[in-house]
C-alpha cells in the first residue's frame, strides 16, 4: 500500500508555482533548488515532479524516466557545485530522510546534496 501524498506539502506548492524557490538545475522529472536553512556550504535538494512520499515510494512507483530523470538532475547538480568526484573534486553526501524515524519534515521525496565541508560522520 503507498503513503497518502499530501498536496498542500510546501515541495508540492513550490513545484505549482506558488512559493519561490532558489533553483540549480532542472529537467523535464525533477527540481533541484537550494535548501533554505542551509546546513552545509553547498546544500541542494533534489525532488521529483511527481507525487512521491518518500524514497522508497519513489524507488517502488516511479516510471524508468522519472528515475532517471531524477538521477540525471542530482549527478547535474554534483558537478555544477562543484563537489562530483567525476571532476576530482572532494565529495559530497547524499542523504534522504524518510518518516518519523528518519525525521522527514516535508513528506514530498527529496534528496539531500550536501558537502563543500568535510562532513564527518553519518551519526554522532
Ligand atoms: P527533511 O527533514 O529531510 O524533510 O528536510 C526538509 C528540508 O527542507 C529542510 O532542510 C528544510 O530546511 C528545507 N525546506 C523547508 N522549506 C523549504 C523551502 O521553502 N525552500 C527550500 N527548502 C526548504
Amino acid at each position: 500500500m503507498r503513503p497518502t501524498y499530501d498536496d498542500d506539502n510546501i515541495f508540492a506548492r513550490i513545484l505549482r508555482g506558488e512559493i519561490p524557490n532558489d533553483t540549480v538545475a532542472e529537467n523535464e522529472h525533477a527540481l533541484a533548488f537550494r535548501d533554505i536553512s542551509p546546513k552545509t556550504p553547498v546544500h541542494v535538494l533534489v525532488i521529483p515532479k511527481g507525487r512521491y512520499v518518500s524514497f522508497d515510494d519513489f524507488a517502488a512507483n516511479a516510471s524508468e524516466a522519472e528515475i532517471t530523470g531524477f538521477m540525471r538532475l542530482c549527478a547535474q547538480v554534483c558537478a555544477a557545485e562543484g563537489v562530483s568526484l567525476a571532476e576530482d573534486k572532494p565529495g559530497f553526501r547524499a542523504i534522504t530522510n524518510a518518516g518519523p524515524h528518519g525525521v522527514q519534515e516535508v513528506p514530498h521525496f527529496h534528496l539531500h546534496i550536501m558537502g563543500g565541508q568535510p562532513m564527518g560522520p553519518m551519526i554522532s
